[in-house]
């Protein structure tokens, strides 16, 4: 296993992964924005957008320690919820005694059935607690429980999730197959996988550009920011080992995913990833 210029033995990698994201945790959210010129906060819609998720649904998020994916989840069920409130509204007409009592009573299966829940994973004590701080700035507290776990040995049940997500987290991990069988293996039947990661850049002139960003300006970039040159040197690298677009559509469908398939963002810097458990 490589790490950094260096071959490494897996613990080691994971040690070292570990240490990456200590040493990160603190200027995690300044340093996305100015990596990504703030472009990170559009793909991370974008996954949200693609999983539509319905109120009710139960959300695993895996290497989540920044909180990003599960406040997003949060915000779009909300609005979900806002809109068909809104469209309740529109079609009142006075109700009689009985279709009140019906009402309570919908808003009792509603309070106990619909109440959406995410749960965020990460190896990382450190990342969960900027995280968590984050959540009580931010005041999202219902709905959000936080488990330090590793992707590659979850500690939930089996068929618990509907829907599974990671994001820019599996690229990180020592063995992509067991995280891919342990999202299988959570996921409810019928509930539905995705990932979204860094990928590779389809058209050539941007290419030799992102290359050029990545490895001259990112590493500086980490330098100048968190004073912490190799850790960025480490996920500039990650990023370029990471399987392309179909091999790694190829290792979903090998985990025992059907209906897998995949969508571009920015080119193919990153991909979003999907599929579902028979
Ligand atoms: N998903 C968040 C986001 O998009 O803002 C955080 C992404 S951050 C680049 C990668 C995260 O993966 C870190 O928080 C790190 O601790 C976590 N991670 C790395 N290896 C992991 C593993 N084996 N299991 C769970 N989390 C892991």
């Amino acid at each position: 296993t490589h790490f950094g210029f260096e071959t490494v033995s897996e613990s080691e990698k994971a040690e070292r992964v570990y240490k990456v994201f200590e040493n990160v945790a603190k200027r995690y959210d300044v340093m996305n924005d100015a990596m990504s010129l703030g472009i990170h906060r559009l793909w991370k819609d974008a996954l949200l957008y693609k999983m539509n998720p319905m109120p009710g649904t139960k959300l695993l998020d895996v290497a989540g320690g920044t909180g990003d994916i599960a406040f997003r989840f949060i915000d779009y069920v909300r609005s979900q919820q806002e809109r068909r409130s809104r469209q309740e509204m529109k079609s009142y007409q006075s109700p009689s005694w009985q279709d009140i009592s019906k009402l309570y009573q919908q808003q009792d299966d509603n309070d106990t059935h619909l109440r959406s829940k995410a749960v965020i994973c990460d190896i990382n004590k450190e990342m969960l607690k900027f995280g968590r701080q984050k959540a009580e700035q931010l005041n999202y507290t219902d709905g959000l429980s936080w488990v330090v776990g590793n992707a590659e040995e979850l500690p939930f049940d089996d068929d618990k999730f509907d829907v599974y997500t990671i994001a820019f987290g599996i690229r990180n991990v020592t063995h992509i197959d067991q995280v891919l069988q342990e999202a299988y293996r959570v996921l409810k039947p019928g509930g539905r996988f995705l990932c979204l990661e860094f990928s590779r850049v389809q058209n050539p002139i941007i290419s030799r550009l992102y290359d050029l960003y990545s490895f001259q300006v990112i590493p500086v970039l980490g330098e100048v920011i968190a004073a912490d040159w190799k850790s960025y040197q480490y996920l500039v690298e990650s990023i370029h080992r990471f399987p392309e677009q179909e091999e790694f559509r190829a290792m979903i469908e090998d985990a025992g995913f059907y209906k897998v398939e995949y969508s571009n963002l920015t080119s193919g810097i990153v991909a979003i990833h999907s599929g579902f458990k028979f």
